[in-house]
């Protein structure tokens, strides 16, 4: 069932997704070539923890980090290691969230170790600017086919592919919420979109194909042509005649930590 937030949830919302916010650029701000994602994942735990939060991915169905870190060919769902290590050139990202007074925020972005060849820059210049349509497309009055339907369009335009088995979602008291919000599908169809509902955006592009297999660790998803994947996501509030990008801090520099 989707969840309608009030006034005072939309509230509850805004500070759990700052912190996220903040949680995940404060990550990507300390990714160094050299460190483990075990150790960028402790230093996101940290940050949440000393701002009164909750680490919400943690424990999750089981999951045993703070953030998924994933790098390169892995599209999502990648666990912090030890034996992971970051190198210059890598496309490193980070999934993460924060959860206070009852309520969650979600979000990820796809830093850069160092300078990054032109095609791998092109996948994670083309896959942000398809989530900053899809919240374009996502107002209230629509439908969350037409989010989809921009994401997708977007980026098999430039030659990239979205990946079918994972999608965005409804946020609130759960992290994960109904409604399910696919990077891909067809304009005017889904579920109608209505003042305070809050959804993660969030597409997963792949640079070739968009098949992807899940490792024997029943979590780490990588493309199965061996391709780079980027992954992109906000939470937002749909409100009345606008929609608000509740975790805005993470690619906002204007915005303090
Ligand atoms: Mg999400």
């Amino acid at each position: 069932m989707i969840q309608i937030k009030n006034a005072k949830e939309l509230e509850g919302m805004r500070r759990a997704c700052a912190i996220s916010a903040a949680a995940l650029r404060y990550g990507g701000e300390h990714i160094e070539a050299g460190m483990t994602t075990l150790e960028l994942d402790k230093l996101i735990y940290d940050y949440i923890v000393k701002h009164g939060a909750k680490p919400n991915f943690k424990g999750l169905y089981g999951f045993p980090g703070t953030a998924c870190i994933s790098i390169n060919d892995t599209v999502i769902h990648g666990i912090p290691s030890r034996d992971v290590v970051i190198r210059p050139g890598d496309i490193i990202s980070i999934d993460t969230g924060a959860k206070i007074d009852g309520f969650n925020g979600d979000n990820a972005c796809t830093f850069a170790c160092g300078k990054l060849d032109l095609e791998a820059q092109r996948l994670l210049d083309v896959t942000k600017e398809s989530l900053y349509l899809g919240i374009a497309a996502a107002k209230a009055g629509s439908r969350v086919g037409d989010i989809g339907h921009a994401v997708q369009t977007y980026c098999e335009q430039h030659g990239f592919s979205v990946v079918r088995e994972f999608v965005g979602h409804g946020v609130g008291k759960e992290l994960h919420e109904d409604p399910e919000v696919p990077n891909y599908g067809t304009a005017g169809r889904g579920p109608r979109l209505v003042a305070g509902m809050t959804i993660a955006i969030e597409p997963m592009i792949c640079q070739n194909d968009c098949k992807v297999k899940t490792l024997s660790d029943g979590w780490t998803v990588k493309t199965r042509d061996g391709g780079l994947a980027a992954h992109f996501e906000h939470t937002v509030a749909i409100l009345a005649g606008r929609t608000e990008i509740l975790t805005k801090g993470w690619d906002d520099p204007n915005i303090a930590l």
